[in-house]
């Protein structure tokens, strides 16, 4: 696992160097779906502490066998307080209040009725919750997201909600090996981002975050600026069982 993340943090600081970025401007999150407790542990023991979750039930149970191990003192002496957990799977409406009590960050708000939701549901006595809209880039007619064209007006409505900070876009693009593919979704999502930058007042949102890249193609999403990759199996291994909500 140690090696594993080292060989991702390696590949992160190859594509930044590779377009003259700071490696410090792209933040890994480990996507852990699937993976025990236990593997979690062992990377929060390796230095990493920022994690992505798809299905809300096993993310929950996790969380909190994650939280116990760490009172307890098992594995790495580390405050719970230093952890971040990202939500990045698909949202039912009735299932949002979970999310917003367990979550610091929420990658996939595809509808203004989500973040509404989100917005009343967070408990007053933690911070803001960070969304990212997820946005349909290449079009897929199966996939989650917003269309490129509904994302400004969805992003005007979201900015005035108490408690949510804004803090930019999500994507996952089409599943391709064809690096010059790659790099125009992601080239096309970083515009979309310049777009609301500058279609949106400055004051009202703090539009910092490209969350785009996976194991299969984080060095062209970093490339074209990812602010946050998300990563699964490079760090965890290959996913054997898939798990629903
Ligand atoms: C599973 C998943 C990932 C990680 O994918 P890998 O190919 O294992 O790196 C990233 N983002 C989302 C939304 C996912 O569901």
């Amino acid at each position: 696992m140690s090696q594993k993340l080292q060989a991702v943090h390696a590949s992160i600081q190859a594509a930044a160097a590779a377009v003259s970025r700071q490696p410090d401007s792209v933040a890994l999150l480990a996507v852990s779906k699937t993976f025990g407790a236990d593997m979690v542990l062992e990377a929060i023991a390796a230095g990493q502490r920022a994690f992505g979750e798809n299905y809300l039930q096993e993310a929950i149970a996790k969380i909190a066998a994650v939280d116990l191990a760490l009172q307890a003192g098992d594995g790495a002496a580390v405050a719970r307080s230093l952890l971040e957990w990202h939500f990045i799977g698909p949202i039912q409406s009735n299932k949002t209040r979970p999310i917003a009590e367990n979550f610091a960050w929420v990658h996939t708000v595809e509808r203004e009725k989500i973040a509404q939701r989100l917005s009343e549901q967070r408990p007053p006595q933690l911070p803001p919750l960070n969304i990212c809209l997820q946005v349909n880039i290449s079009g897929e007619a199966s996939k989650s997201g917003m269309a490129p064209a509904e994302v400004l007006e969805a992003a005007r409505a979201i900015i005035g909600l108490p408690r949510l900070v804004l803090r930019g876009l999500m994507a996952i693009p089409e599943p391709t090996e064809d690096l010059e593919k790659q790099h125009a979704a992601f080239r096309q999502t970083r515009e979309l981002l310049q777009q609301l930058q500058a279609g949106l007042p400055a004051h009202a949102a703090q539009l910092d975050t490209l969350s785009m890249g996976m194991s299969a193609d984080m060095a062209a999403a970093i490339e074209e600026g990812a602010t946050i990759v998300r990563v699964g199996s490079a760090i965890f291994g290959q996913r054997k069982r898939t798990i629903q909500s």
